[in-house]
């Protein structure tokens, strides 16, 4: 997304945890905690991926978004879908996004990143956007922005 800025990435984190679950330290049912309101987030707004669960490996990862600022006033803490992101980015200066991913057979849950998005990112963003054309010699179209260091690309 254009806007994006200020990524925070939770994967040492997530390692951790995994990594302290599978030698014993950590029981499952301590990370296998989504309560109904985040598997109902997940159900009606989340983003299926292709990876499958650490823990239960029974069912795909789902990612829930959620939005968090004053300027979104009563919609603020809810989950919103992926596609919806953009347009609120547009409309609203700055928000806080939480990307958290659920797996709605076991309940796992952790949170991957978080992020802000929204207007007031888009002049440094297109300042970014110019500098990485000029050192790259400008050819062809190019992935810009923070969004390189959302994980996807370790997965
Ligand atoms: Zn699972």
């Amino acid at each position: 997304m254009r806007t994006q800025r200020q990524v925070v990435d939770y994967s040492l984190q997530r390692r951790a945890v995994l990594r302290d679950v599978k030698n014993g330290r950590i029981g499952t049912l301590e990370v296998c905690d989504a309560s109904p309101y985040l598997r109902n987030a997940a159900t009606f707004h989340g983003e299926p991926t292709d990876e499958r669960c650490p823990i239960c490996r029974r069912d795909n990862l789902t990612l829930v978004h959620y939005v968090y600022g004053d300027e979104l006033k009563q919609s603020a803490g809810q989950a919103r879908k992926l596609a919806e992101l953009p347009v609120l980015a547009m409309t609203l200066r700055e928000f806080q996004v939480f990307v958290v991913e659920v797996c709605r057979s076991c309940s796992w849950n952790h949170l991957i990143e978080r992020f802000v998005l929204g207007r007031d990112g888009l002049a440094a963003d297109e300042m970014l956007h110019t500098d990485v054309m000029v050192s790259s010699g400008g050819g062809g179209p190019h992935r810009t922005g923070p969004s390189t260091h959302s994980g996807e690309v370790r997965r």
